[in-house]
């Protein structure tokens, strides 16, 4: 049986187009996405819990949102 380089899947820093950041299982290290559980209106649920760190809450005035 041979051992060949097979993905990680691992924990890794997921980076939003909307500058978002959050951490998610992948098996790539630095994983980008256009839209995420911030910008999904079907995650809005969540917005308070990701609101914690005040990075939307700037981004929002960044833009003038
Ligand atoms: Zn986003």
């Amino acid at each position: 049986m041979q051992t060949t380089i097979q993905p990680k899947y691992t924990l890794t820093r997921v980076t939003c187009a909307c500058g978002n950041t959050f951490e998610s299982g992948s098996v790539k290290q630095d994983l980008r996405v256009e839209i995420c559980s911030n910008c999904h209106p079907f995650f809005t649920g969540r917005q308070k819990f990701l609101d914690a760190g005040g990075r939307v809450d700037k981004f929002k005035r960044k833009y003038g949102i």
